[in-house]
């Protein structure tokens, strides 16, 4: 996501720092570039042209031409508008003092609503929230199967609607259904057309009077651009929304959506969706979005990540073992194993400052597919063999590479792999590398 602009703008910076002092001439020339950027990642025309008004208008009040930093400041005023342009803090949802609160999720058809919605149901599990799921989208009995069966997958509670009842009947109905069952939330997954229409508005529009959300939440693909800021501002004038969930950001859509909603329309982007899988929606944190598009990383996202799928006392015992060089193979597949929970490699280093640039250190990284070679063969060693990883000769490899279904050649490049990163970790722990680490010398 924001890969393109990212790009870009790391560029215009980089040329900006190798200045020793800034003039006129070359903010202007870095002004134009980062337009161009923008533009290119389809950011509105109107928010683009504001956007540098203001930088330009803040370059200039901080003198910037006397600084001894100046790229640095340039970066640091790009990186605080941009904070603001995607809505300054994130918003969280509001539940109001009802149970069950319902959450109304609208949209046009194929944009991720359903996904979405039991996407939402296992965030809100997580933090504590039972919701229950029902949808109302009996134009096509297909979505309303498929939530069925998606919700059962994380055993979130959908109601079952029958597709010959009024739409609004079946949300007035599920939300008794989810009182009585003690529920804190309902999640209302509506029905979508391909494009607006009067009687979905309308449709809408009673079923927001019946039940009367907590949230109405408008569902916008990412990948339809500015199309998906103008379906927004539309709902929004026609339904009244409290907020977007933007979905399919993983792709490869330019992002200007994201960076146009908010000023276009005034509502904030609460979540993102950044695949397919259910556990693919974030919440959305407009500081930490602003600084991965500058390439600075997003330590807290991954901070975060790491704690949902981090034991603790592992992490502990691991680290001890790391110091006393006893890292084996059955550690290096647990590691594995947690980076693949916490979501695609490409995701991660794309967090992580400084390895977001490394397009090398992206390419060696295993794909899920190497990835599960790689624990299949450590699954076909002998509890001595992961042990000691130097038992494993010419022999051993044959009967691992035929045992796991892979090549004495792929047995081969998984020892040299994990050798090399125990030799890494004792260079680490020797001579104050942590700390090394730490510093960021590494
Ligand atoms: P609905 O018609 O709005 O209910 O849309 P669906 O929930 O059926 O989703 C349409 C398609 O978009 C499905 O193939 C989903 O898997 C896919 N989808 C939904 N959210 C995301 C996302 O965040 N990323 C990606 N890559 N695909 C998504």
């Amino acid at each position: 996501m924001f890969e393109n602009l990212a790009e870009k703008l790391e560029g215009v910076f980089k040329r900006l720092k190798g200045r020793g002092r800034l003039d006129e001439e070359n903010i202007k020339e870095a002004l134009k570039e980062i337009r161009m950027a923008l533009l290119e990642a389809d950011v509105n025309f109107k928010v683009v042209k504001d956007f540098i008004e203001e930088v330009r208008s803040r370059a200039v009040g901080q003198e910037v031409l006397e600084s001894i930093t100046p790229g640095q400041q340039i970066v640091k005023i790009v990186h605080d508008r941009l904070v603001e342009l995607l809505g300054g803090t994130s918003s969280q949802l509001r539940f109001g003092s009802r149970f069950p609160a319902p959450i109304m999720l609208v949209g046009l058809q194929g944009c991720g609503k359903t996904t979405t919605a039991v996407k939402l149901a296992k965030v809100l599990a997580k933090g504590g929230k039972r919701a229950g799921l029902v949808s109302a989208d009996v134009y096509r009995p297909a979505a309303m199967e498929q939530l069925r069966v998606m919700a059962q997958k994380i055993g979130a509670p959908a109601f079952n609607a029958d597709s010959s009842q009024d739409p609004v009947k079946i949300c007035v109905q599920a939300v008794e259904e989810a009182k009585r069952n003690g529920y804190e939330v309902l999640i209302l997954d509506t029905a979508g057309r391909l494009a607006i229409d009067t009687q979905m508005m309308e449709e809408l529009k009673q079923i927001k009077n019946a039940v009367n959300p907590s949230e109405i939440l408008f569902v916008a693909d990412a990948m339809t651009g500015q199309d998906a800021v103008n379906v927004a501002a539309k709902f929004n004038e026609l339904l009244g929304i409290d907020g977007v969930i933007m979905t399919k950001m993983d792709g490869d859509a330019r992002g200007g959506a994201a960076l146009s909603l908010k000023a276009v329309m005034g509502k904030p982007i609460k979540y993102v969706g950044i695949g397919e899988k259910i556990d693919a929606l974030e919440v959305f944190h407009p500081e930490r979005m602003a600084s991965r598009i500058l390439g600075m990383g997003d330590i807290l996202s991954l901070v975060e990540k790491a704690q949902t799928v981090v034991d603790e006392k592992q992490a502990r015992e691991l680290e001890q073992r790391i110091r006393k060089n006893e890292f084996t193979l059955e550690d290096f597949k647990t590691q594995l194993l947690q980076i693949k929970k916490m979501g695609s490699l490409q995701d991660i280093i794309g967090m992580i400052p400084g390895l977001n640039k490394l397009k090398s250190l992206k390419q060696a990284t295993p794909d899920e597919k190497e990835l599960v070679r790689i624990v299949a063969i450590i699954d076909s060693m002998t509890k001595k063999e992961r042990l000691n990883y130097q038992l494993i000769d010419g022999q051993r490899r044959k009967r691992i590479a035929l045992g796991s279904g892979t090549t004495v050649q792929d047995v081969n490049r998984l020892l040299k792999n994990y050798a090399d990163v125990k030799k890494m970790m004792k260079r680490m722990t020797s001579k104050g590398g942590i700390k090394a680490l730490r510093r960021g010398n590494f």
